[in-house]
């Protein structure tokens, strides 16, 4: 399997889990040196073919208007981090919580286990700006997870399993804190 299979079985796995709110919103995108591969502006998540996804390089701004409208996003962690793999999903409830608190704390045990909180980034324009872009780059040097208040998740990994992994786990966290907090008061 290669990196253009591993990304779109990623979406397949994204839309099983309940991570794409709507049709055609998130992205995907893994690392290869200097090449990165992501999501074509417009496709959908869930049903990508290969087609669906381009190659472009890190140092060379060429094909990026045909690319999400994340790419600079995406850009940036890579240029920023040690990241192999990026995912961005519009997830419910991490979005409400980002909504309702400066930083998502775990309240489950397993949770907690992995992560002491996953920070909230607060921006003038939440979607496809170079505020985002660079704030990203920055706060994803510590982390392997955050939200953008508002707007959806940016999780990262060495592999697209890995992310996977920390994106889940953000909204797991984010919904299970949400339904203690209604019920705690
Ligand atoms: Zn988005």
């Amino acid at each position: 399997m290669d990196i253009v299979d591993e990304i779109i079985k990623t979406g397949r796995i994204l839309m099983d889990f309940g991570m794409i709110e709507s049709s055609h919103s998130g992205n995907i995108s893994a690392r290869e040196g200097n090449k990165f591969y992501i999501k074509r502006h417009g496709k959908m998540l869930g049903y990508l073919g290969r087609d669906d996804i381009i190659e472009l390089d890190l140092s060379d701004e060429e094909g990026y208007s045909e690319a999400s409208v994340e790419v600079y996003a995406h850009r940036n962690i890579y240029l920023k981090t040690d990241a192999k793999a990026i995912i961005h999903a519009h997830t419910p409830y991490a979005i409400v919580m980002s909504m309702l608190v400066d930083k998502i704390e775990p309240v489950d045990e397993e949770g907690r286990f992995y992560l002491d909180y996953i920070p909230v980034i607060v921006a003038e324009r939440a979607v496809a700006s170079m505020e985002i872009a660079e704030k990203l780059g920055e706060i994803m040097k510590e982390n392997r997870v955050a939200v953008i208040r508002g707007h959806g998740t940016f999780a990262t990994g060495e592999n697209l399993d890995e992310a996977l992994k920390y994106l889940t786990m953000c909204e797991s966290i984010s919904h299970i804190s949400y339904l203690f907090h209604l019920h705690k008061g």
